[in-house]
């Protein structure tokens, strides 16, 4: 398997652990606010394959915990079974990011116990899903919050392609979602017995309180979910997107909490 990128050391990506991050080319979905665009639109080169990332983690024994796998999207990685299993046959811990929309792929890492912890995006509530996820052609205008309560919409041009070469969801807009793969990946985490969590990336023009209660159903029950904070940067495709305010972050977890109490804020203090 090709590797697209290789971060040697992290306390942030595997909650808990001391890891390295294995990212991987390709994803199926084309988010407007992605970090790592030119890696899923398929852009970036491999840096290494997998012999060369064994022979750096028999290195690592000892001194790192586990190995965090991202992409992209890993679960398109028909070889990612065994990309887990001889990384726990070296003794380290996985941890697996997906985009939940490969629930055949999730079932079989999970059922194979080749994963130690699981955490799966939610992009949006149902009626947002396409747009969000980058299914669904947007206008930055349109889609501005009309929540009374949330942040005053900025004044936008529109979105911005800020990456030469890549079109906004060219590929994927002629393809309908199916978010029923969505909730069948969030019911086998719910239903399962592997640690997980849920995670959305909050972005001003995306998201509005409407949507956390819808999201809120999506995942009643869950053991964990986190609201983090968008926040630009060159790699993101599109400018011309916004980090919500930190009052309108709390507000949207302090919905979430009825529906999962453990819900949390990553990265921002919770109010007392
Ligand atoms: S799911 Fe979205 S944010 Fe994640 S890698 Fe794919 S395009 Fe980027």
């Amino acid at each position: 398997m090709k590797i697209h990128g290789l971060q040697k050391m992290t306390l942030l990506d595997y909650p808990g652990y001391v890891a390295c991050t294995v990212f991987l080319g390709g994803c199926d979905f084309r988010c407007p606010y992605c970090h790592n665009f030119e890696l899923a639109c398929g852009a970036a080169r491999p840096v290494m394959d997998d012999s060369e990332l064994f022979a750096f983690l028999k290195k690592r024994r000892g001194l790192l915990d586990g190995v965090a796998i991202t992409g992209g999207e890993p679960c398109l990685h028909k070889d990612l079974p065994d990309l887990l299993r001889e990384i726990r046959a070296l003794g380290f811990r996985t941890k697996l990011d997906t985009n939940g929309y490969h629930p055949g792929m999730l079932r079989r890492v999970l059922e194979e116990e080749l994963v130690d912890y699981v955490a799966m995006d939610i992009k949006n509530s149902p009626a947002k899903y396409a747009e969000t996820s980058g299914f669904r052609y947007f206008s930055v205008e349109d889609s501005s919050t009309d929540d009374p309560m949330d942040d005053p919409a900025p004044v936008h041009t529109g979105a911005i392609a800020r990456l030469p070469g890549i079109s906004h969801a060219e590929d994927l807009t002629d393809r309908v979602l199916d978010l029923g793969k969505i909730k069948e990946s969030i019911s086998l985490l719910i239903n399962g017995t592997v640690d997980y969590e849920f995670r959305t990336t909050v972005v001003k023009e995306f998201h509005s309180s409407e949507d956390f209660f819808e999201i809120g159903e999506m995942i009643r029950g869950a053991d964990r979910y986190f609201l983090q904070c968008f926040t630009d940067r060159d790699t993101v495709p599109y400018g011309n997107l916004h980090a919500p305010s930190v009052e309108t972050l709390q507000k949207y977890w302090r919905i979430m909490l009825e529906f999962v109490p453990g819900t949390e804020l990553r990265g921002i203090n919770e109010p007392a």
